[in-house]
């Protein structure tokens, strides 16, 4: 009866329900990437200093402004003060609207995007050490994990022997990727120089350890710190 009564009622002709608010960044949580602070730009965009290769990077989603080292300091990659002040000074600064947040990339265009930034890397001349803090500025747009991506290299080394070789370094507890000079300008009188070796990778139980060890003494061989995340 009282349903009765309550569906004779004329229908409210009040305001409607306000839109639910979009993303704008606030709560964001990108795959692959740890999120350790959040600013808001003048236009209320959200400015990001996020972990992922396991060094800061500063991302405004307003203005496509991203920062993964000081300009003063071309080598060395930020604290994470540094990155913060380096969000802030940019939040205070920056009157660029929210724009959309990046979807999330299927597997198969997830994984041409990460071919595609392999092979335009540069020093076409000569080999080239790959780490994973090369991709820091690609990973709001890739949205994979470390391990992914390591796998996916690992795939792109078994598909195109040319352009990528994976080896284990010697102290076993890191893959080292190296791009390999490209075969257009690598022609060399008889190709003495261009790398002939395919050394297949180790055993990926062998090559990834299943704990962080941060256990080489190497600076450069630091960097390849794709298992602390
Ligand atoms: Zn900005």
């Amino acid at each position: 009866m009282a349903l009765t009564l309550f569906a004779r009622r004329p229908a409210p002709v009040g305001a409607p329900a306000p839109e639910p608010w979009p993303e704008a960044g606030e709560t964001w949580q990108p795959e692959g990437v740890t999120v350790v602070e959040r600013y808001y730009n003048l236009g209320h965009a959200v400015v990001l200093v996020f972990l992922s290769s396991g060094c800061h990077v500063v991302s405004c989603l307003g203005c496509h402004y991203q920062a993964t080292k000081l300009k003063a300091h071309y080598s060395t990659m930020l604290t994470p003060d540094e990155a913060a002040d380096l969000a802030n000074t940019h939040a205070a600064n920056c009157r660029a609207l929210p724009r959309d947040i990046p979807a999330r990339p299927d597997e198969e265009a997830a994984r041409e995007l990460l071919r595609t930034l392999v092979r335009a890397m540069r020093k076409r001349d000569e080999r080239v050490n790959f780490y994973l803090y090369l991709l820091d500025t690609k990973r709001l747009a890739l949205q994979r994990t470390n391990e992914w991506i390591v796998g996916e290299m690992e795939r792109l080394a078994d598909d195109e022997p040319e352009v990528l070789n994976i080896s284990v370094n010697t102290w076993g507890t890191g893959l080292h990727l190296q791009k390999l000079p490209s075969a257009r300008t690598s022609s060399r009188p008889n190709g003495a120089e261009q790398p002939r070796s395919w050394e297949p990778a180790s055993p990926r139980a062998a090559a990834i350890p299943s704990s962080p060890s941060p256990t080489s003494a190497s600076g450069e061989w630091k960097r390849l710190t794709w298992w602390s995340s």
